[in-house]
């Protein structure tokens, strides 16, 4: 691993993050490998419906919905109540926080995320507003604000919207890229969507910010992804940096709980250190590494 690149801490929490906390419909905080810190997710997609179809997904989807529709003032509501017990601390004192170290403590920031992909909601562009609001109000100008997103609909004129709002508010955009080829992408995220309109969504929106790439490598029938696809995989962040495009990081990680088919299995610790190694020496940009529950 080299200087450049960072190991972060694990706790037990960081390996269970139910989206279900108390009686909120929508909101529910956890304590996130990737952000260090306290990610309060608010989940648009309670219906539980994407428009991909991971192999890896860890999402309940035998469990029905708890509600089909998204109320901007339910989520409005719960995420105040929420912020306000990790600002006041009242968080740590529940049983299933309450072993988390202080530095983990401090809010880090609201992840629009959840059981689907959340720029397919409706009234994305209103609920970013709002929520953008909600946290200036709260004096939360440090917060930040994540979208994790795979991506699909950055090209649909209201969720650009609600990219610039993002950007006039700490925003970070963390975008999904598990593959390098069309039929690795197939295999893995099993979208009708075509591999090139992610390709370009990732390009245009990285002309106008810097993009946090997430990518899940794991283990399909004991096989780690070949050094070919992870080339691939290279070529394809190194063509947006090619046009001008940026790119802040690089999130390589790994099963870390149960997927959704049986023949997917986490990266063991070389395995996915040697897919690091790959890319942060064929992409000039930093890489992170988050290794799956065998190696920590
Ligand atoms: S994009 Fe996310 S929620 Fe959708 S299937 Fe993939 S892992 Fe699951």
């Amino acid at each position: 691993m080299s200087a450049s690149e960072k190991e972060p801490i694990v706790i037990d929490q960081h390996l269970d993050h139910p989206r279900t906390f108390r009686d909120n419909t929508y909101v529910y905080p956890v304590i996130s490998r990737r952000s260090r810190g306290v990610s309060i997710g608010v989940n648009l997609n309670p219906d539980k419906i994407c428009n991909f179809d991971c192999i890896y997904c860890q999402v309940d989807r035998k469990t029905s919905a708890v509600t089909r529709f998204v109320d901007t003032e339910m989520i409005l509501s719960e995420l105040a109540a929420t912020i306000d017990m990790v600002e006041s601390k009242q968080l740590f004192h529940e049983p299933e926080f309450q072993n988390v170290p202080e530095p983990l403590q401090r809010l880090n920031d609201i992840a629009f995320s959840g059981d689907g992909e959340p720029t397919t909601a409706r009234d994305f562009d209103v609920i970013v507003k709002r929520v953008a609001e909600l946290k200036k109000a709260k004096g939360l100008d440090h917060v930040k604000m994540v979208l994790i997103t795979n991506a699909t609909m950055f090209h649909r004129p209201k969720v650009n919207e609600a990219l610039t709002t993002l950007d006039a508010n700490q925003g970070e955009i963390w975008a999904k890229l598990d593959a390098g080829t069309e039929p690795y992408y197939k295999q893995i995220d099993k979208s009708l969507i075509p591999f090139h309109r992610i390709l370009t969504n990732l390009h245009e929106a990285a002309l106008v910010r810097p993009l946090v790439i997430q990518t899940l490598f794991m283990r399909v029938d004991g096989q780690a992804p070949s050094e070919a696809e992870i080339d691939a995989f290279c070529d394809r962040l190194n063509d947006i940096l090619a046009d001008g495009g940026q790119i802040d990081r690089i999130q390589i990680y790994t099963v870390a709980r149960r997927p959704a088919v049986e023949s997917v299995s986490a990266l063991t610790k070389p395995e996915l250190d040697r897919i690091a190694d790959q890319v942060a020496q064929k992409v000039p940009r930093l890489v992170e590494r988050f290794y799956g529950p065998e190696a920590i």
